[in-house]
């Protein structure tokens, strides 16, 4: 039993109404790791990085159970950067710069040990690795997931509908269910993704939760309401790697563990964004974690009322 995350380790530089950073740790992978591994601790991930990367941000993952030895590091190379600027609102964002730098051309060759996981989740990255990725398991894992955004949408959609092609679940943000489908309903856009291969489809909505679709059934999940929201980079990518790392440590992924996987993804998510990057993930506890899970249970927990006229 194995989880493989495939996806960015990077620096970012952010601007958000409270404050600016120049080159901070970030990735979607990076993000991704952090939240699964407070689930599941069999971890295996995938990325490449330049010379400049941090050797103590992998031995922090290390740590916690995640082997870094499908990361790649070509030394006389610069990591990917990205950056970006949020609006007053915190739900939209502008890319300014993205620098591929090492993901330009990068190939990625699975280790061994890592060809027969038996779940997969490709983080936001290049839709070609993706597909490469899916391409070098021996046997497919139970369940494959992926994330992407607008910025493949512009220059790599022929890939990415070929990767959504081979995945079962796909989480995209409202804006980029928009984007991929035209439609403004986020219902008909989920059910157009799911005409384009992935049985299910998770929306998420900023501070508005996320929903899950398979099928006729719809899961909607709310967010936590924060009285601040520092920083909302990795918000997506921690939700996703709490949503698998559940899935992973139940070995399950019936509707109803996903449900619960949709709570488990927004936790972390909720953590995430209460400081600059990924620094909050680094310092939570299991007393965060059980506090806050308990907070969503009230959240969303109400007296089911068996509604007549006559009793009106
Ligand atoms: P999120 O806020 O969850 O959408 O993810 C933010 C992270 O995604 C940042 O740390 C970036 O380094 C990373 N990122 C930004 N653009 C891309 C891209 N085009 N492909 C892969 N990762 C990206």
């Amino acid at each position: 039993m194995s989880l493989v995350i495939v996806g960015t380790m990077a620096f970012d530089a952010l601007e958000t109404p409270f404050g600016k950073v120049d080159r901070i740790i970030g990735g979607s992978a990076t993000y991704a790791a952090w939240a699964a591994s407070n689930y599941y601790h069999n971890i295996k991930q995938v990325s490449v990085v330049g010379g400049d990367f941090p050797q103590e941000e992998m031995d922090l993952l290390a740590d916690r159970g995640v082997s870094c030895e499908g990361v790649e590091i070509k030394k006389d190379e610069k990591s990917f950067f990205w950056s970006g600027r949020y609006h007053e609102d915190m739900n939209t964002r502008d890319t300014l710069v993205t620098d591929l730098n090492v993901l330009a051309d990068f190939n990625p060759v699975l280790p061994e040990s890592y060809q027969d996981c038996t779940y997969l989740m490709l983080a936001n990255l290049a839709p070609a690795v993706q597909q490469s990725v899916i391409n070098q398991m021996k046997t497919r894992p139970k369940l494959i997931i992926m994330d992407t955004m607008n910025f493949w949408m512009e220059i790599a959609m022929d890939d990415l509908k070929e990767t959504m092609k081979m995945v079962d679940l796909i989480v995209l943000n409202d804006g980029e269910a928009r984007q991929l489908t035209g439609q403004y309903s986020l219902v008909k856009a989920a059910q157009q993704i799911r005409e384009m291969g992935p049985k299910y489809v998770v929306i998420k909505k900023g501070e508005h939760g996320a929903l899950l679709f398979h099928e006729d059934k719809v899961f909607s999940a709310p967010a936590l309401p924060l009285e601040e929201v520092f920083d909302p980079t990795g918000a997506g990518d921690t939700f996703a790697g709490g949503f698998i790392g559940h899935i992973a440590k139940e070995d399950d992924f019936s509707f109803e563990t996903m449900k619960t996987a949709v709570i488990m993804g927004s936790a972390m998510a909720s953590f995430c964004v209460e400081k600059f990057g990924p620094e909050r993930m680094k310092e939570i506890t299991d007393a965060d974690i059980r506090q806050r899970l308990e907070r969503f249970s009230e959240l969303t927990n109400f007296n089911q009322v068996i509604y007549t006229k006559e009793n009106a």
